[in-house]
């Protein structure tokens, strides 16, 4: 990829959501497109610690109109390529590198993408191997980068759920502080490693169920190992938010708001969720009420036109596409505006439709499992 031409469009971040929008828009007929990744390709699941792997099951559907729910290609899938269901993190990185060197998308790694303008013609953006120029922008740098750190005093005295440290064996009490998905994780790991474990929440989102939308429920795996869990009385569950940690020599004291206190023998772990991640583009999005980026029917951002989000931070009124087989149903939407406006050829992207894997309408999302 040259840094010195004008390119059609740029993608940001080599994980699922750069790789992937950055395959549909090679699909799109005498387009000039590249990749900027800070580190490796994908580099957030190269620092996923080592006991963690994807909650959604991978399993080759493919050729049947089932496309693997983490494949980020139509003639793709990590189950095959693989030979596992449920994918560490390294397992995954391998299968994102693999499917960008087969298909030979134009990325720069080891490049950080460290200042954004928008002039008249299109982005300049800053990187130490000097301005990149752009007509068109898609941010997909992810969330694992920016964790919500937990809301209370002594917050310095947590781990982060994301960190090797909070997945180290643990002996005696441990406390989790936040109980969806990752707190739910996180929480069983130390169980069937012996542990107690207190899970507080004051939401009890481990509860949640009325809807068929996993990003509202526990997924059936979590929740098979949540139920384990609980089996062997060392799962405990509180509905109250954490308000303040402090240290008593080798036990961390967490105060909750209903007035109690829930010791522990090592440090807190704070599974308090992730923030939208938009790293130097922050300035270019509009804020929704709830804090998520705003962008139009397109995902492109209401403040800065040729400006798209691909990634687990796109949110559509209630929509929430936080996994892989959520947000991929706009590689190719995004793909076909970007070579729609350019005047291109889109033709080649209806094959990402035909494999189930382009959402235009997005009413279609809100639908319940009937049994
Ligand atoms: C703990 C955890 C578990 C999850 N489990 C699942 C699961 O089982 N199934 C599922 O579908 N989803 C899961 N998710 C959701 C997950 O966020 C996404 O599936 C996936 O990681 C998001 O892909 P992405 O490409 O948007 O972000 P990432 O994979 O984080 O990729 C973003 C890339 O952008 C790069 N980058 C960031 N900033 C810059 C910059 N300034 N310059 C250059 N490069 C930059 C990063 O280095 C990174 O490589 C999980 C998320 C978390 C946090």
């Amino acid at each position: 990829m040259s840094t010195t031409n004008v390119l059609d469009a740029l993608v940001v971040g080599a994980g699922p959501a750069g790789i992937g929008t950055a395959l549909a828009l090679a699909a799109v007929d005498d387009l000039t497109f590249g990749v900027l990744e800070r580190g490796r390709i994908g580099q957030t699941f190269l620092e996923w610690p080592a006991a963690q792997t994807f909650l959604t099951p991978s399993f080759t559907g493919n050729g049947f109109g089932a496309t693997d729910l983490n494949a980020v290609h139509p003639e793709t899938s990590p189950a095959f390529s693989l030979g596992v269901d449920y994918p560490t993190g390294p397992q995954y990185a391998k299968y994102l590198r693999s499917v960008a060197a087969y298909f030979r998308v134009p990325i720069l790694d080891e490049t950080d993408v460290t200042g954004v303008q928008r002039h008249d013609e299109g982005f300049e953006v800053q990187c130490a191997r000097g301005p990149v120029l752009a007509r068109t922008l898609v941010w997909a740098g992810g969330e694992f980068h920016q964790p919500n750190d937990p809301r209370l005093s002594g917050a310095g005295l947590c781990d982060a759920a994301r960190t090797p440290q909070a997945w180290e064996d643990r002996d005696g009490r441990v406390l989790v502080i936040g109980g969806y998905e990752s707190g739910v994780d996180i929480a069983c790991h130390h169980v069937e490693r012996g542990a107690t474990v207190t899970v507080v929440d004051a939401q009890t989102p481990w509860d949640a169920g009325s809807g068929s939308d996993p990003s509202f429920r526990l997924a059936p795996r979590s929740r098979a190992r949540f139920t384990a869990a609980r089996e062997t009385g060392r799962l405990h569950l509180i509905a109250a938010d954490a308000r303040r940690v402090t240290r008593d020599d080798d036990t961390w004291v967490t105060s909750l708001d209903n007035g109690t206190r829930v010791s522990a023998d090592s440090r807190p772990i704070a599974a308090t969720g992730y923030g939208p991640g938009l790293g130097p583009t922050e300035h270019l999005f509009h804020r929704r009420d709830d804090g998520w980026p705003e962008v139009d029917e397109d995902d492109q951002s209401t403040l800065t036109p040729d400006l798209f989000l691909s990634g687990p931070s796109l949110r559509h009124g209630g929509l929430k596409f936080c996994f892989v087989y959520k947000f991929r149903q706009r590689f190719a939407h995004v793909a076909g505006v970007i070579g729609r406006r350019l005047g291109k050829d889109v033709g080649a992207l209806e094959a990402w439709r035909s494999a189930g894997m382009l959402t235009d309408d997005l009413s279609c999302c809100d639908v319940e499992c009937a049994c």
